[in-house]
């Protein structure tokens, strides 16, 4: 089957991402040496600490915890949306190295279906494209001299925003917050905000002092959306409660 669908997976985290945060915090406010402060930690439950150091804004501890993600069935459409967040390490399957080329008769290669298309009824017209695509594909390979990675880099010219693609994505606790108040709106695009959302999901498990007010702005205050704004804020908020 060429459809793709999404799949996260956490593959790792910063351990005890509280303490690391709460370690870093400290060590601005106190004489004690860097062993003394984790001796101290270690006894503490830091959930409280860290959840005053969100109200406070004081953010740049949270730098110190990282998550990382493996993500499988996004578009080029949306992965082209998510590499525009800077503060992130990303390593991405490459159309040059790893060929579209089907390898059977009639396979195409993966492709997400929006939504949308699927509710037009164009679902099978939308398909019958991406095969057409992936013939043109094929042809063009061959007319390139079918050499790897060389034909591969120029027939991808061809490919569609649709076509699936797999990332593995590393974010710090402060570039996620950001990254979640800004694509778990209703304002982003469908498939980054689902992303987004599953991320958030998986995050919030691990770190809830950290994430159980995380989402778009208006989970813990008003929209910041303007004109733009969905309008549906209770709604939204009791989404991001019971994520
Ligand atoms: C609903 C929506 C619609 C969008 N539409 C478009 C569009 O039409 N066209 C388009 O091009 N993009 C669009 N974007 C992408 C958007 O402009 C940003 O590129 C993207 O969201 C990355 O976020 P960011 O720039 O806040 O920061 P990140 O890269 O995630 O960085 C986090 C923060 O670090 C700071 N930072 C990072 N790099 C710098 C820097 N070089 N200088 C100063 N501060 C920095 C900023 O405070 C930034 O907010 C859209 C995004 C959304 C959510």
């Amino acid at each position: 089957m060429a459809k793709a669908t999404l799949k996260v997976i956490l593959l790792n985290h910063t351990k005890q991402p509280e303490e690391t945060i709460a370690h870093a915090a400290k060590l601005c406010y106190s004489p004690a040496s860097i062993g003394e402060l984790k001796n101290q930690i270690e006894k503490f439950n830091n959930e409280k600490f860290v959840e005053k150091l969100l109200q406070l804004g004081h953010l740049s501890p949270l730098e110190h915890a990282v998550f990382t993600f493996g993500v499988e069935g996004i578009s080029r459409a949306c992965s082209h949306q998510l590499v525009r967040h800077r503060v992130a390490s990303y390593s991405q399957q490459s159309q040059r190295y790893v060929s579209e080329r089907s390898k059977k008769d009639h396979e195409i290669f993966e492709f997400v279906i929006p939504p949308s298309i699927e509710a037009s009824g164009k679902k099978g017209w939308f398909i019958d494209k991406m095969r057409e695509i992936q013939n043109w594909y094929d042809e063009l390979v061959e007319v390139l001299g079918d050499s790897g990675e060389k034909s591969n880099e120029d027939a991808r010219f061809i490919l569609p925003n649709a076509a699936e693609t797999k990332i593995i994505i590393t974010m710090n606790v402060r570039e996620l917050l950001h990254f979640f108040s800004v694509r778990c709106c209703e304002r982003a695009q469908w498939e980054i905000r689902n992303l987004a959302t599953e991320m958030l999901r998986l995050t919030r498990k691990v770190l809830p002092s950290v994430f159980s007010q995380s989402g778009p702005n208006c989970v813990k205050g008003p929209c910041t959306e303007g004109k733009m704004s969905c309008g549906n804020l209770e709604e939204v908020r009791k989404k991001f409660r019971n994520l």
